[in-house]
């Protein structure tokens, strides 16, 4: 027997008409609706803005009895609920941010059918009387958020998702179940299927491209100024900031703040009540810049956000599509800009080295996520230090199709010219060979450079051959070069936390005079969307 039968999948479109307001389903939405209508278990993978949270309202309205939604984010619930009573849809939320009396009504009203849509914290599956009230109702349909948490290999496993499983087998008829997510890897879909016990799910991926995103990487000398310059080139417009860290938004934000931008800032430093208070501001326009921590976003449904910055690099790709699609979400274009810094590289090992290793698993699966975690970074770093299409890297690496050329990224529309670098790729070779191999990027640069700083003295590298054999060459360039002879395999950083460059067997061969470097110098970068001719 299955409830879904009584729904008529005509009424869909009228639902969507009447409660959401629009004419027509996005892409992948409507196949989902139908399979979750007819009964079939679903698993939609669809990037953050696709509109995944359609693709159960609309059945949850169609279906007989009460939908549950499975969801970790207590904001997003709030929000949801808001909207969906708005439209006249009944529907509540049970979470932790609930007293006892909010609790018992809401219970006691999902028990009497009162709601159509009821959402849920992983939490609450494991309680008593939720599942007493749960299982003397009709439940047509659970609908599993964020479904990636079940999964240990997800950057986001939250140990409550195991519970679901455990809760829909104790109601007396299976419900249809629906898992939503934007994290597409194998691994992770698989981990979704097997956990959730979903059985022959339809399974939707929709495309991950934006096409209306612009991206860049960038890779300033000076962050402060650059940011300076790209908020002031889009003055009067919405957009987002992303920092590493608390202390990072609170520079960027009162620097902002005192050259007259409307900014404001939210990190887990702030309490509560001011978190609130500035995401308002932001969602209601009344300031035009957010800067904050990767805290910031989840849920947030601001479709007009123009650009989003990241001042720090992500730790992985994941985090840094998820982020960055936070622009754009009502199609128009929009600029997504990461400054890149070899201290991100640092910052970002830091983070992940020191990460408390998680109590609920074992010591294998800890040590297997940390390399996973190390794995996804090198993937990061990659991405910053391409030369390739970042539309196309970043599409093939969540598995999908993509052109090697999308011309809408700023590689893409750089102006690059190869030169012959042979020489100065000798020299930095040599250096790192003549100083034993044990330093890092930094070192070997101020060697180059001639620079005598009390480190330099101290190893007593200022009586080295290659010392100040690149003197009066800028760092940046140095650097820039390093990466290039990184990137193309004749020389690899070891180690975590302060790594050490080594040269390859590639790299001796460059040494040797016996193979040559060309590299490709940027002439021009372009980092927003311009008006084609
Ligand atoms: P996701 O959960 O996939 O990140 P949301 O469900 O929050 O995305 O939807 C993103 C935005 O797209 C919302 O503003 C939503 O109202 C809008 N949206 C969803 N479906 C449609 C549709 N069929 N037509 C127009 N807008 C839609």
């Amino acid at each position: 027997m299955n409830h879904a039968k009584k729904a008529d999948t005509k009424d869909k479109y009228a639902v969507l008409e009447r409660f959401f307001g629009y004419s027509s389903f996005r892409r992948g939405q409507e196949e989902v609706v139908d399979s979750l209508l007819s009964g079939r278990d679903a698993l939609a993978i669809m990037p953050t803005g696709a509109g995944k949270s359609l693709c159960y309202q609309v059945p949850a309205l169609l279906l007989d009895g009460v939908a549950l939604v499975v969801s970790p984010l207590i904001s997003l619930m709030k929000d949801q609920v808001n909207a969906l009573t708005a439209q006249g849809v009944r529907a509540a939320y049970l979470n932790s941010s609930l007293n006892d009396a909010q609790f018992d009504k809401a219970l006691h009203n999902m028990a009497n059918e009162m709601y159509k849509i009821v959402y849920v914290a992983p939490e609450r599956l494991k309680s008593s009387r939720f599942i007493r009230a749960a299982k003397s109702i009709r439940i047509p349909l659970v609908a599993v958020d964020e479904a990636h948490c079940v999964s240990q290999w997800g950057q986001d496993f939250r140990p409550s998702y195991l519970n679901i499983a455990e809760f829909i087998a104790e109601l007396p008829e299976r419900p249809t179940i629906g898992a939503f997510t934007a994290t597409a890897t194998a691994e992770v879909k698989q981990d979704i299927v097997r956990i959730l016990g979903l059985h022959d799910p339809l399974q939707v991926t929709t495309g991950f491209d934006r096409p209306n995103l612009f991206f860049s990487v960038l890779r300033p000398s000076s962050k402060p100024q650059t940011l300076e310059k790209l908020v002031k080139e889009r003055s009067g417009k919405t957009g987002i900031i992303y920092c590493s860290t608390r202390k990072r938004v609170e520079e960027v934000c009162s620097s902002l703040c005192a050259k007259g931008y409307s900014a404001t800032r939210y990190h887990a430093g702030l309490s509560d009540e001011e978190r609130r208070k500035n995401q308002d501001d932001f969602v209601y326009d009344r300031k035009q810049i957010m800067v904050a921590t990767n805290a910031f976003g989840m849920g947030i449904d601001k479709s007009d956000v123009r650009y989003v910055i990241h001042y720090n690099m992500p730790k992985n790709l994941e985090s840094y599509y998820q982020e960055a699609g936070r622009a754009g979400r009502d199609g128009e274009d929009s600029d997504c800009i990461l400054m890149f810094g070899q201290q991100d590289i640092e910052t970002a090992r830091f983070f992940i080295e020191n990460t408390e290793p998680n109590p609920e698993l074992s010591d294998e699966q800890n040590d297997a996520f940390k390399k996973k975690e190390e794995e996804r970074l090198s993937f990061m770093i990659a991405y910053c230090k391409t030369k390739g299409c970042l539309r196309a890297y970043m599409l093939r690496y969540f598995g999908d199709t993509a052109d090697d050329r999308c011309k809408k990224c700023s590689n893409c529309l750089t102006n690059f010219k190869t030169v012959d670098v042979t020489v100065d790729a000798q020299k930095i070779l040599s250096c790192i060979v003549r100083t034993g191999q044990r330093f890092g990027a930094q070192t070997i640069c101020d060697v180059l450079r001639g620079k005598e700083s009390q480190w330099v003295k101290s190893f007593h590298l200022t009586e080295q051959s290659t010392f100040a054999l690149l003197k009066g060459v800028r760092q940046k360039k140095i650097k820039s070069l390093i990466d290039e002879l990184e990137a193309q395999g004749y020389i690899v950083y070891v180690g975590v936390g302060k790594p050490i460059l080594k040269v390859t067997d590639a790299g001796w061969l460059v040494l040797k005079g016996k193979a040559q470097v060309q590299a490709r110098e940027a002439l021009t970068i372009q980092t927003t969307i311009k008006t084609e001719a």
